[in-house]
Protein backbone atom coordinates (compact mmCIF):
# COMPACT_ATOMS: atom_id res chain seq x y z
CA UNK A 1 0.00 0.00 0.00
CA UNK A 2 1.58 3.21 -0.77
CA UNK A 3 1.63 5.92 1.46
CA UNK A 4 -0.80 8.88 2.00
CA UNK A 5 0.51 11.89 2.86
CA UNK A 6 -1.71 13.84 5.37
CA UNK A 7 -2.30 16.50 3.38
CA UNK A 8 -3.99 13.89 0.78
CA UNK A 9 -5.92 12.31 3.63
CA UNK A 10 -6.99 15.21 4.71
CA UNK A 11 -8.04 16.70 1.30
CA UNK A 12 -11.43 14.34 1.46
CA UNK A 13 -11.63 13.14 -1.75
CA UNK A 14 -11.02 9.87 -0.71
CA UNK A 15 -13.74 8.78 2.26
CA UNK A 16 -14.32 5.39 2.54
CA UNK A 17 -10.64 4.49 1.79
CA UNK A 18 -7.89 2.30 3.31
CA UNK A 19 -5.16 4.23 3.34
CA UNK A 20 -1.67 4.17 5.49
CA UNK A 21 -0.49 7.51 7.11
CA UNK A 22 2.66 7.39 8.48
CA UNK A 23 4.16 10.16 10.24
CA UNK A 24 5.40 11.63 14.26
CA UNK A 25 2.75 12.02 16.90
CA UNK A 26 2.24 15.29 18.06
CA UNK A 27 -0.26 13.85 21.36
CA UNK A 28 -1.93 11.34 21.82
CA UNK A 29 -5.48 11.45 24.66
CA UNK A 30 -7.60 9.07 26.44
CA UNK A 31 -5.40 6.03 24.89
CA UNK A 32 -7.47 7.07 21.75
CA UNK A 33 -7.03 9.83 20.02
CA UNK A 34 -3.69 10.44 18.28
CA UNK A 35 -3.04 14.04 16.44
CA UNK A 36 -0.27 12.68 13.57
CA UNK A 37 1.44 15.19 11.44
CA UNK A 38 4.20 14.39 8.71
CA UNK A 39 5.04 17.82 7.56
CA UNK A 40 3.15 17.74 4.20
CA UNK A 41 0.91 20.70 5.84
CA UNK A 42 0.11 21.95 9.29
CA UNK A 43 -2.36 20.32 9.89
CA UNK A 44 -2.60 16.92 11.96
CA UNK A 45 -4.90 13.95 10.84
CA UNK A 46 -6.71 12.67 13.98
CA UNK A 47 -6.57 9.08 13.90
CA UNK A 48 -9.09 6.92 16.24
CA UNK A 49 -7.42 3.45 17.97
CA UNK A 50 -9.47 1.33 19.27
CA UNK A 51 -7.55 -0.08 22.12
CA UNK A 52 -9.15 -3.41 21.91
CA UNK A 53 -7.72 -4.13 18.89
CA UNK A 54 -3.98 -2.72 19.14
CA UNK A 55 -1.52 -4.34 20.97
CA UNK A 56 -0.86 -3.16 25.13
CA UNK A 57 2.81 -2.78 23.78
CA UNK A 58 2.27 -0.52 20.55
CA UNK A 59 -0.21 1.70 22.92
CA UNK A 60 2.18 2.32 25.01
CA UNK A 61 4.94 3.67 22.31
CA UNK A 62 2.67 5.72 21.03
CA UNK A 63 4.24 9.15 22.69
CA UNK A 64 4.88 12.43 21.56
CA UNK A 65 7.60 12.45 19.21
CA UNK A 66 7.13 8.32 17.90
CA UNK A 67 7.10 7.87 14.61
CA UNK A 68 4.19 5.53 13.72
CA UNK A 69 2.70 4.17 10.84
CA UNK A 70 -1.52 4.11 10.62
CA UNK A 71 -3.65 1.96 8.27
CA UNK A 72 -7.15 1.90 8.50
CA UNK A 73 -10.14 3.42 6.75
CA UNK A 74 -10.49 7.34 6.18
CA UNK A 75 -14.12 8.23 7.42
CA UNK A 76 -15.79 11.40 8.22
CA UNK A 77 -15.43 12.99 11.72
CA UNK A 78 -17.99 13.29 13.79
CA UNK A 79 -15.66 15.26 16.30
CA UNK A 80 -15.01 19.08 16.40
CA UNK A 81 -11.94 20.71 14.39
CA UNK A 82 -11.18 17.97 11.72
CA UNK A 83 -13.57 16.81 8.78
CA UNK A 84 -12.14 13.38 8.36
CA UNK A 85 -10.25 10.99 10.35
CA UNK A 86 -8.82 7.39 10.60
CA UNK A 87 -10.21 4.94 12.04
CA UNK A 88 -7.23 2.71 12.64
CA UNK A 89 -7.21 -1.12 12.48
CA UNK A 90 -3.34 -1.20 12.79
CA UNK A 91 -0.82 0.71 14.35
CA UNK A 92 2.92 0.30 13.85
CA UNK A 93 5.68 2.27 15.53
CA UNK A 94 8.70 2.48 13.29
CA UNK A 95 10.68 4.71 15.95
CA UNK A 96 9.64 5.39 19.15
CA UNK A 97 10.35 8.05 21.45
CA UNK A 98 11.18 7.88 25.57
CA UNK A 99 8.56 10.33 27.25
CA UNK A 100 11.11 11.24 29.68
CA UNK A 101 13.62 12.79 27.39
CA UNK A 102 10.98 14.13 25.65
CA UNK A 103 9.28 16.03 27.90
CA UNK A 104 13.07 17.71 27.75
CA UNK A 105 12.48 19.32 24.71
CA UNK A 106 10.71 21.18 22.33
CA UNK A 107 8.52 19.14 21.16
CA UNK A 108 6.78 18.61 24.76
CA UNK A 109 3.09 20.47 23.31
CA UNK A 110 3.08 23.91 25.25
CA UNK A 111 4.67 27.07 24.14
CA UNK A 112 8.61 27.43 24.23
CA UNK A 113 10.63 30.12 23.74
CA UNK A 114 11.98 30.99 20.22
CA UNK A 115 15.24 31.26 22.14
CA UNK A 116 15.39 27.86 23.15
CA UNK A 117 13.88 26.37 19.88
CA UNK A 118 17.08 27.51 18.79
CA UNK A 119 19.06 25.63 21.11
CA UNK A 120 17.38 22.79 19.84
CA UNK A 121 17.43 23.84 16.18
CA UNK A 122 17.74 19.96 15.16
CA UNK A 123 14.23 19.54 16.50
CA UNK A 124 12.92 22.59 15.62
CA UNK A 125 11.53 21.41 12.22
CA UNK A 126 8.84 19.12 14.62
CA UNK A 127 6.90 22.74 16.02
CA UNK A 128 4.62 24.26 14.04
CA UNK A 129 5.97 27.43 13.75
CA UNK A 130 9.44 26.14 11.81
CA UNK A 131 7.62 24.02 10.04
CA UNK A 132 5.23 26.56 8.44
CA UNK A 133 8.57 28.85 7.76
CA UNK A 134 9.94 26.47 6.18
CA UNK A 135 7.65 25.11 3.86
CA UNK A 136 6.90 29.17 3.04
CA UNK A 137 10.65 29.73 2.28
CA UNK A 138 10.40 26.75 0.00
CA UNK A 139 7.60 28.71 -1.75
CA UNK A 140 9.25 31.71 -1.71
CA UNK A 141 12.23 29.72 -3.42
CA UNK A 142 10.14 28.38 -6.38
CA UNK A 143 8.21 31.81 -7.04
CA UNK A 144 11.96 33.12 -7.23
CA UNK A 145 13.24 31.04 -9.64
CA UNK A 146 9.72 31.38 -11.46
CA UNK A 147 9.64 35.07 -11.83
CA UNK A 148 12.90 35.00 -13.33
CA UNK A 149 12.42 31.90 -15.77
CA UNK A 150 9.24 33.74 -17.00
CA UNK A 151 10.95 37.02 -17.88
CA UNK A 152 13.52 35.87 -19.63
CA UNK A 153 16.68 35.83 -16.93
CA UNK A 154 19.72 33.09 -17.10
CA UNK A 155 20.46 31.40 -13.41
CA UNK A 156 24.47 32.03 -12.88
CA UNK A 157 26.45 30.50 -10.13
CA UNK A 158 29.04 32.82 -9.45
CA UNK A 159 31.54 31.06 -7.39
CA UNK A 160 31.59 30.93 -3.43
CA UNK A 161 35.46 31.07 -3.35
CA UNK A 162 36.68 34.26 -4.45
CA UNK A 163 39.89 35.98 -5.14
CA UNK A 164 39.00 39.32 -4.87
CA UNK A 165 37.99 41.26 -1.64
CA UNK A 166 37.23 44.39 -3.50
CA UNK A 167 33.52 44.53 -3.30
CA UNK A 168 34.12 45.84 0.30
CA UNK A 169 30.23 44.84 1.16
CA UNK A 170 31.81 43.36 4.28
CA UNK A 171 34.06 41.02 6.66
CA UNK A 172 35.66 38.58 4.95
CA UNK A 173 35.86 34.83 5.88
CA UNK A 174 39.34 33.85 5.32
CA UNK A 175 39.65 30.21 3.13
CA UNK A 176 43.27 28.48 3.61
CA UNK A 177 44.46 25.18 3.99
CA UNK A 178 47.75 26.41 5.24
CA UNK A 179 48.99 25.00 8.41
CA UNK A 180 48.02 28.04 10.95
CA UNK A 181 50.33 26.32 13.52
CA UNK A 182 52.98 26.41 11.47
CA UNK A 183 52.61 28.87 8.17
CA UNK A 184 54.74 29.26 6.05
CA UNK A 185 56.64 33.01 5.58
CA UNK A 186 57.82 35.11 3.01
CA UNK A 187 61.08 36.70 3.78
CA UNK A 188 59.71 39.87 5.08
CA UNK A 189 57.80 37.74 8.09
CA UNK A 190 54.36 37.72 6.20
CA UNK A 191 52.13 34.38 5.70
CA UNK A 192 53.45 33.36 2.38
CA UNK A 193 49.84 32.69 0.45
CA UNK A 194 51.80 31.86 -2.92
CA UNK A 195 52.31 28.28 -0.77
CA UNK A 196 48.55 28.26 -0.26
CA UNK A 197 46.33 25.74 -2.29
CA UNK A 198 44.95 28.44 -4.87
CA UNK A 199 48.20 30.27 -4.44
CA UNK A 200 46.81 33.60 -3.08
CA UNK A 201 44.56 34.90 -0.73
CA UNK A 202 41.14 33.96 -0.84
CA UNK A 203 37.89 34.35 0.81
CA UNK A 204 34.35 33.02 0.87
CA UNK A 205 32.37 35.65 -1.21
CA UNK A 206 30.45 38.57 0.01
CA UNK A 207 28.31 39.07 -3.31
CA UNK A 208 28.16 37.48 -6.82
CA UNK A 209 27.50 40.80 -7.88
CA UNK A 210 30.54 41.58 -10.03
CA UNK A 211 30.93 38.02 -11.32
CA UNK A 212 27.00 38.61 -12.58
CA UNK A 213 28.12 41.52 -14.43
CA UNK A 214 30.63 39.75 -16.32
CA UNK A 215 27.51 37.52 -17.71
CA UNK A 216 24.88 39.94 -17.42
CA UNK A 217 27.55 41.74 -20.18
CA UNK A 218 26.88 38.71 -22.58
CA UNK A 219 23.59 36.96 -21.79
CA UNK A 220 21.58 40.43 -21.21
CA UNK A 221 19.52 39.05 -17.92
CA UNK A 222 20.87 36.80 -15.56
CA UNK A 223 20.68 36.47 -11.95
CA UNK A 224 22.45 34.77 -9.26
CA UNK A 225 20.86 32.91 -5.64
CA UNK A 226 23.60 31.69 -4.00
CA UNK A 227 25.06 31.53 0.30
CA UNK A 228 26.73 34.85 1.47
CA UNK A 229 28.71 35.12 3.78
CA UNK A 230 29.83 37.91 5.95
CA UNK A 231 32.29 37.94 9.20
CA UNK A 232 30.04 40.95 10.74
CA UNK A 233 30.41 41.15 14.73
CA UNK A 234 26.68 42.46 14.60
CA UNK A 235 24.49 40.62 16.91
CA UNK A 236 21.07 42.00 14.93
CA UNK A 237 17.71 40.53 14.24
CA UNK A 238 18.48 41.70 10.48
CA UNK A 239 22.13 40.15 9.94
CA UNK A 240 23.61 36.67 9.29
CA UNK A 241 27.25 35.44 8.77
CA UNK A 242 25.73 33.32 5.97
CA UNK A 243 22.36 33.86 4.44
CA UNK A 244 21.36 33.85 0.66
CA UNK A 245 21.17 36.17 -1.28
CA UNK A 246 19.73 36.69 -4.85
CA UNK A 247 21.40 39.26 -7.57
CA UNK A 248 19.92 39.64 -10.60
CA UNK A 249 21.67 42.16 -13.32
CA UNK A 250 20.57 43.43 -16.23
CA UNK A 251 21.86 44.85 -19.28
CA UNK A 252 19.85 47.87 -21.07
CA UNK A 253 18.57 48.93 -17.80
CA UNK A 254 18.83 52.16 -15.71
CA UNK A 255 17.91 52.85 -12.44
CA UNK A 256 14.49 53.33 -13.18
CA UNK A 257 14.35 49.78 -15.09
CA UNK A 258 16.09 48.87 -11.93
CA UNK A 259 13.47 49.95 -9.43
CA UNK A 260 10.61 48.50 -11.79
CA UNK A 261 12.26 45.30 -11.42
CA UNK A 262 12.61 45.06 -8.03
CA UNK A 263 9.21 46.41 -7.21
CA UNK A 264 7.66 44.11 -9.54
CA UNK A 265 9.85 40.97 -8.02
CA UNK A 266 9.09 41.52 -4.90
CA UNK A 267 5.57 41.28 -5.58
CA UNK A 268 5.31 38.55 -7.40
CA UNK A 269 7.12 36.49 -4.22
CA UNK A 270 4.68 37.66 -1.87
CA UNK A 271 1.74 36.98 -3.91
CA UNK A 272 3.12 33.95 -4.66
CA UNK A 273 3.27 33.03 -1.10
CA UNK A 274 -0.33 34.63 -0.74
CA UNK A 275 -1.62 32.48 -2.93
CA UNK A 276 0.48 29.02 -2.10
CA UNK A 277 0.73 28.82 1.26
CA UNK A 278 -2.77 29.44 2.53
CA UNK A 279 -2.71 27.59 5.44
CA UNK A 280 0.42 28.45 7.06
CA UNK A 281 -0.17 31.86 6.28
CA UNK A 282 -3.29 31.81 8.56
CA UNK A 283 -1.28 29.77 11.44
CA UNK A 284 1.81 32.30 11.21
CA UNK A 285 -1.02 35.81 11.07
CA UNK A 286 -2.24 34.05 14.40
CA UNK A 287 0.80 33.95 16.01
CA UNK A 288 1.90 37.51 14.39
CA UNK A 289 -1.10 39.20 15.47
CA UNK A 290 -0.39 37.44 19.57
CA UNK A 291 3.30 38.64 19.60
CA UNK A 292 2.18 42.42 18.40
CA UNK A 293 -0.62 42.53 21.09
CA UNK A 294 2.42 42.05 23.38
CA UNK A 295 3.78 44.88 22.72
CA UNK A 296 3.66 48.25 23.82
CA UNK A 297 1.30 50.39 21.41
CA UNK A 298 3.59 52.47 19.71
CA UNK A 299 5.89 49.94 18.05
CA UNK A 300 2.51 48.02 17.49
CA UNK A 301 1.73 46.76 13.72
CA UNK A 302 -1.66 48.38 12.72
CA UNK A 303 -2.02 45.56 10.20
CA UNK A 304 -2.19 41.90 10.75
CA UNK A 305 -0.02 40.03 8.53
CA UNK A 306 -1.64 39.16 5.73
CA UNK A 307 -2.96 42.35 5.78
CA UNK A 308 0.33 43.66 5.72
CA UNK A 309 2.00 41.30 2.87
CA UNK A 310 -1.74 42.21 0.81
CA UNK A 311 -1.43 46.29 1.13
CA UNK A 312 2.17 45.17 -0.18
CA UNK A 313 1.38 43.53 -3.10
CA UNK A 314 -1.97 46.19 -3.84
CA UNK A 315 0.13 49.58 -3.52
CA UNK A 316 3.09 51.50 -5.27
CA UNK A 317 5.79 52.05 -3.34
CA UNK A 318 7.61 55.56 -2.69
CA UNK A 319 10.76 56.58 -4.28
CA UNK A 320 12.42 59.28 -2.70
CA UNK A 321 16.04 60.47 -3.62
CA UNK A 322 18.39 60.84 -0.74
CA UNK A 323 18.24 64.22 -0.35
CA UNK A 324 13.94 64.57 -0.01
CA UNK A 325 14.70 61.93 2.61
CA UNK A 326 17.34 64.20 4.27
CA UNK A 327 14.81 66.69 4.65
CA UNK A 328 11.85 64.53 5.52
CA UNK A 329 14.09 63.65 8.91
CA UNK A 330 15.90 66.92 9.37
CA UNK A 331 12.19 68.35 9.94
CA UNK A 332 10.64 65.28 11.33
CA UNK A 333 9.65 64.83 15.43
CA UNK A 334 11.53 62.77 16.76
CA UNK A 335 14.98 64.63 15.22
CA UNK A 336 13.59 67.75 16.59
CA UNK A 337 13.11 66.72 19.80
CA UNK A 338 16.30 64.97 20.05
CA UNK A 339 14.65 61.02 19.90
CA UNK A 340 17.31 59.57 17.29
CA UNK A 341 20.34 58.02 18.20
CA UNK A 342 21.77 59.89 15.22
CA UNK A 343 20.38 63.09 14.78
CA UNK A 344 20.16 64.05 11.31
CA UNK A 345 21.89 67.22 10.85
CA UNK A 346 22.71 67.41 7.48
CA UNK A 347 23.80 65.95 3.94
CA UNK A 348 25.91 63.51 3.19
CA UNK A 349 25.51 61.63 6.49
CA UNK A 350 25.06 57.67 6.33
CA UNK A 351 21.21 56.42 6.88
CA UNK A 352 20.88 54.73 10.18
CA UNK A 353 17.97 51.83 10.66
CA UNK A 354 16.37 54.39 13.00
CA UNK A 355 15.84 56.88 10.25
CA UNK A 356 15.43 53.85 6.89
CA UNK A 357 11.99 52.95 10.27
CA UNK A 358 10.74 56.16 10.69
CA UNK A 359 10.24 56.96 6.78
CA UNK A 360 9.16 53.38 6.51
CA UNK A 361 6.65 52.95 9.19
CA UNK A 362 6.11 56.13 10.55
CA UNK A 363 6.20 58.99 7.37
CA UNK A 364 4.39 56.96 4.40
CA UNK A 365 3.32 53.47 6.24
CA UNK A 366 4.84 51.52 3.01
CA UNK A 367 8.04 50.54 1.43
CA UNK A 368 10.24 52.96 -0.06
CA UNK A 369 13.03 53.05 -2.48
CA UNK A 370 15.61 55.99 -2.09
CA UNK A 371 17.89 56.76 -4.41
CA UNK A 372 20.75 59.20 -5.27
CA UNK A 373 22.76 58.39 -2.44
CA UNK A 374 26.11 60.61 -1.72
CA UNK A 375 28.91 58.95 -3.56
CA UNK A 376 31.40 58.75 -0.63
CA UNK A 377 28.56 56.57 1.35
CA UNK A 378 28.45 53.70 -1.26
CA UNK A 379 30.74 51.46 -3.05
CA UNK A 380 33.26 52.48 -5.83
CA UNK A 381 30.83 50.63 -9.19
CA UNK A 382 27.83 52.82 -9.08
CA UNK A 383 27.67 55.05 -11.77
CA UNK A 384 28.18 58.58 -11.14
CA UNK A 385 25.81 61.25 -11.51
CA UNK A 386 26.38 64.68 -13.57
CA UNK A 387 26.03 66.62 -10.30
CA UNK A 388 29.33 64.70 -9.21
CA UNK A 389 28.63 64.51 -5.95
CA UNK A 390 26.02 61.63 -6.16
CA UNK A 391 25.71 57.80 -7.51
CA UNK A 392 22.43 55.94 -8.87
CA UNK A 393 21.97 53.52 -6.50
CA UNK A 394 18.89 52.51 -4.60
CA UNK A 395 17.76 51.04 -1.44
CA UNK A 396 14.53 49.68 -0.97
CA UNK A 397 13.13 49.57 2.87
CA UNK A 398 10.36 47.35 4.28
CA UNK A 399 8.46 48.17 6.90
CA UNK A 400 9.66 46.11 10.20
CA UNK A 401 13.05 44.82 8.44
CA UNK A 402 14.40 48.19 7.15
CA UNK A 403 16.83 47.57 3.96
CA UNK A 404 15.57 44.56 2.19
CA UNK A 405 17.31 45.41 -1.54
CA UNK A 406 20.11 47.36 -2.01
CA UNK A 407 21.68 47.86 -5.69
CA UNK A 408 22.59 50.75 -8.31
CA UNK A 409 23.26 51.78 -11.56
CA UNK A 410 26.82 50.53 -12.58
CA UNK A 411 29.61 52.56 -13.95
CA UNK A 412 29.74 51.90 -17.30
CA UNK A 413 32.22 54.24 -18.17
CA UNK A 414 35.65 52.83 -18.51
CA UNK A 415 38.00 56.01 -17.38
CA UNK A 416 35.39 57.33 -14.36
CA UNK A 417 35.40 53.62 -13.19
CA UNK A 418 39.26 53.55 -13.12
CA UNK A 419 39.57 57.19 -11.43
CA UNK A 420 36.92 55.92 -9.13
CA UNK A 421 38.84 52.45 -8.03
CA UNK A 422 42.13 54.92 -7.50
CA UNK A 423 40.25 57.12 -5.51
CA UNK A 424 38.83 54.39 -3.64
CA UNK A 425 42.31 52.49 -2.99
CA UNK A 426 40.99 49.45 -5.04
CA UNK A 427 43.70 47.69 -6.91
CA UNK A 428 43.23 47.44 -10.87
CA UNK A 429 45.42 44.41 -10.72
CA UNK A 430 42.81 42.93 -8.74
CA UNK A 431 40.27 43.72 -10.61
CA UNK A 432 41.51 44.43 -14.14
CA UNK A 433 38.70 41.48 -15.77
CA UNK A 434 36.40 43.69 -14.07
CA UNK A 435 37.28 46.80 -15.40
CA UNK A 436 38.13 44.95 -18.65
CA UNK A 437 34.28 44.85 -19.47
CA UNK A 438 34.13 48.42 -19.75
CA UNK A 439 36.46 48.18 -22.76
CA UNK A 440 35.13 45.21 -24.82
CA UNK A 441 31.52 46.50 -25.89
CA UNK A 442 30.16 48.36 -22.27
CA UNK A 443 26.41 49.59 -21.87
CA UNK A 444 24.40 50.55 -19.33
CA UNK A 445 23.52 47.94 -16.87
CA UNK A 446 21.99 47.67 -13.43
CA UNK A 447 21.11 45.23 -10.48
CA UNK A 448 20.72 45.01 -7.05
CA UNK A 449 21.30 42.15 -4.36
CA UNK A 450 18.17 40.87 -1.92
CA UNK A 451 18.50 39.20 1.08
CA UNK A 452 16.49 36.25 1.17
CA UNK A 453 15.92 35.64 4.65
CA UNK A 454 14.81 39.32 5.37
CA UNK A 455 12.42 38.47 2.59
CA UNK A 456 11.32 35.23 4.33
CA UNK A 457 10.79 37.38 7.70
CA UNK A 458 8.65 39.83 6.12
CA UNK A 459 6.53 36.82 4.92
CA UNK A 460 6.26 34.71 7.93
CA UNK A 461 6.32 38.05 10.42
CA UNK A 462 9.22 36.70 12.51
CA UNK A 463 11.12 39.17 14.17
CA UNK A 464 14.50 37.08 14.04
CA UNK A 465 16.23 36.23 10.73
CA UNK A 466 17.43 33.27 12.63
CA UNK A 467 14.27 32.17 12.94
CA UNK A 468 13.92 31.82 9.22
CA UNK A 469 17.36 29.97 8.01
CA UNK A 470 17.28 26.37 9.33
CA UNK A 471 20.41 26.19 10.77
CA UNK A 472 21.36 30.10 11.47
CA UNK A 473 25.26 31.57 11.57
CA UNK A 474 25.74 33.66 13.76
CA UNK A 475 29.07 35.19 16.21
CA UNK A 476 29.63 32.52 18.33
CA UNK A 477 27.17 29.97 16.76
CA UNK A 478 28.13 27.31 13.91
CA UNK A 479 26.69 23.99 15.93
CA UNK A 480 24.14 21.78 14.10
P1 LIG B 1 22.84 46.37 5.98
O1 LIG B 1 23.05 47.84 5.92
O2 LIG B 1 21.47 45.97 6.42
O3 LIG B 1 23.94 45.64 6.66
P2 LIG B 1 24.14 46.15 3.45
O4 LIG B 1 24.12 47.56 3.00
O5 LIG B 1 25.38 45.59 4.03
O6 LIG B 1 22.89 45.89 4.45
P3 LIG B 1 24.20 45.02 0.79
O7 LIG B 1 25.67 44.86 0.84
O8 LIG B 1 23.62 46.05 -0.10
O9 LIG B 1 23.62 45.21 2.26
O10 LIG B 1 23.55 43.60 0.48
C1 LIG B 1 22.33 43.44 -0.24
C2 LIG B 1 21.23 42.84 0.62
O11 LIG B 1 21.68 41.69 1.31
C3 LIG B 1 20.74 43.75 1.73
O12 LIG B 1 19.80 44.65 1.25
C4 LIG B 1 20.12 42.76 2.69
O13 LIG B 1 18.82 42.38 2.27
C5 LIG B 1 21.02 41.57 2.56
N1 LIG B 1 22.03 41.46 3.63
C6 LIG B 1 23.16 42.18 3.77
N2 LIG B 1 23.88 41.77 4.82
C7 LIG B 1 23.17 40.74 5.36
C8 LIG B 1 23.41 39.88 6.47
N3 LIG B 1 24.52 39.97 7.21
N4 LIG B 1 22.49 38.94 6.75
C9 LIG B 1 21.39 38.81 5.99
N5 LIG B 1 21.11 39.58 4.93
C10 LIG B 1 21.99 40.55 4.61
MN1 LIG C 1 25.87 45.29 6.04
Amino acid sequence: MARTTVQEALANTSVGAEIEVKGWVRTFRSNRFIALNDGSTINNIQAVVDFEKIDESILKQINTGACISVKGELVQSMGKGQSVEIQANAVEVLGSADPEEVRKTIMQPKKHSLDLLREQAHLRFRTNTFSAVFRIRHAATIAVHEYFNKNGFYNIHTPIITGSDAEGAGEMFKVTNLDLNNPPKTEDGAIDYSQDFFEKETNLTVSGQLEAELAALALSKVYTFGPTFRAENSNTSRHLAEFWMIEPEVAFNDLDDNMDLAESFLKYVIQYVLDNCKDDLEFLNERFVKEEQAKPKLERSEMSLIEKLNSVVDNNFVRLSYTEAIEILRNSKPNKKGKFKFPVDGWGVDLQSEHERYLVEKHFKCPVVLYDYPANIKAFYMRLNDDGKTVRAMDVLFPGIGEIVGGSQREERYDVLKDKMAAMDIEEKELWWYLETRKFGTCVHSGFGLGFERLVQFVTGMGNIRDVIPFPRTPGKAEF
